[in-house]
């Protein structure tokens, strides 16, 4: 078979000892063998890291680049909701697609080849903030895959016409329900109706859950409820969760437990819940940052993700996954390399997981996505933000960073 690139001496994070090379041909990983033979074009990688690129489990892709439009004073999350509602009564679908494109080329130039992005629905936006995102899934499939999560961030029992309209995405294509309870007059009747939803379009589901520090209530115990009462395990994800930043370890691990039981997977987002939690906890502010690194004992298919770029949610944000595990490492406390290794996971594999990417991988047959990273450890590429230097979406170059120069006198 004609190859159409080889890349020589790649290092991969599930066999770190071992150095291979990978051929691709027609978009796809042909061969993976210590030493390939073959007349083709190659690329020597000299033992560098080699992954099926970064996982972006939960971003907002419609609401990104819009802090120089709200003005927030107390950086509480009901102030981000309430400021992007009314920031959001001005969004056009033009206007989203290009702030969302901004950010989705970041994401890229950064290695992320799979994204899930949630959007909004509701009667305000209707379904602009959709069409937009899913002409954008359109227009840069060539470098990512992205899944569309459709939700109601302003409530959905509450909201006369939202129901109708995420019904609408439903048919439209959207890939993935989300739901947000915490600003539902009526949480359980809302999860009730996304399960319901869920199951009528058979799609995964993706809540925004238990987002502040009061440990005494959780909905996801609800969530556990109707997950197991559907039989939906293993299709349902909860972001945030930051009430167990709140619960001390032997509770965490009670919870852990039940949610690998019923199947439920938990996003952090930890440069949001860093930003938004404890702002009424003065002095020795609390971290607010679910610590689900030690959920993975009870193998709980745990993720970090950016979720907000640069809007009041995360005045911050550049969609870089690995900025976001070193990140989550400092605020949790990491430091041995084989729990830096786990926030890597926690960024390529683990996310994959969550979103039930089977073809996700370096193995023969999958497709040739490959991102290709300065460093030759998972775990030190945490810890020194290794940058990513170039990257295959289907064996195609999808972007290339130039190394960095010294200019000596
Ligand atoms: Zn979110």
């Amino acid at each position: 078979m004609a190859l159409d690139l080889l890349l020589r001496q790649a290092r991969r994070a599930e066999d770190k000892e071992t150095l291979v090379d990978i051929a691709i041909a027609g978009g796809r990983v042909v061969e993976i063998a210590g030493h390939i033979v073959a007349d083709a074009p190659a690329e020597q990688l000299d033992g560098r890291l080699v992954l099926a690129g970064f996982v972006e489990s939960h971003i907002h892709l419609d609401k990104s680049h819009i802090l120089e439009r709200c003005d927030c004073e107390h950086g509480t999350l009901a102030e981000a909701i309430a400021s992007v509602a009314a920031a959001k009564r001005a969004f056009s679908e033009a206007d989203i697609y290009e702030r969302g494109r901004r950010t989705l080329e970041q994401a890229i130039i950064h290695g992320t080849t799979r994204m899930r992005t949630h959007v909004e629905i509701d009667p305000r936006v209707g379904l602009k903030g959709f069409h937009a995102v899913r002409q954008l899934k359109r227009d840069y499939a060539w470098a990512i895959d992205l899944q569309i999560c459709a939700f109601p961030q302003e409530g959905l029992t509450n909201d006369p016409g939202a129901e109708e309209l995420l019904v609408q995405a439903c048919e439209q294509g959207a890939d993935v329900i989300g739901g947000c309870p915490y600003t539902d007059t009526d949480p359980y009747r809302q999860i009730a109706r996304i399960f319901d939803i869920a199951r009528r379009f058979d799609l995964d589901i993706d809540f925004h859950l238990d987002f502040d520090l009061d440990p005494s209530w959780m909905h996801l115990d609800e969530v556990c409820r109707q997950t197991d009462a559907k039989r939906w395990g293993g299709r349902v994800a909860a972001g945030h969760v930051t009430k167990l930043s709140a619960i001390d370890h032997s509770r965490l691990a009670e919870i852990g437990r039940r949610l690998a039981s019923s199947g439920i997977a938990v996003t952090v987002l930890p440069s949001t819940d860093l930003f938004l939690m404890g702002r009424d906890r003065q002095p020795q502010a609390p971290r607010g940052v679910a610590p689900v690194h030690r959920l993975l004992d009870q193998d709980v298919t745990c993720s970090l993700a950016t979720n907000n770029v640069l809007n009041p949610f995360t005045p911050f944000g550049d969609c870089s996954l690995i900025r976001m595990a070193n990140l989550y490492a400092n605020i949790a406390q990491i430091g041995r390399p084989r729990d830096l290794s786990t926030c890597f996971d926690m960024i390529t594999s683990l996310p994959a997981r969550l979103m039930n990417a089977a073809d996700y991988g370096i193995a023969v047959g999958h497709p040739a996505d490959l991102v290709i990273l300065d460093s030759c450890d998972p775990a030190m590429a945490v810890a020194e933000l290794a940058q990513p230097l170039f990257g295959l979406k289907r064996g195609r170059r999808s972007f290339t960073h130039a190394a960095a120069t010294l200019h000596r006198p």
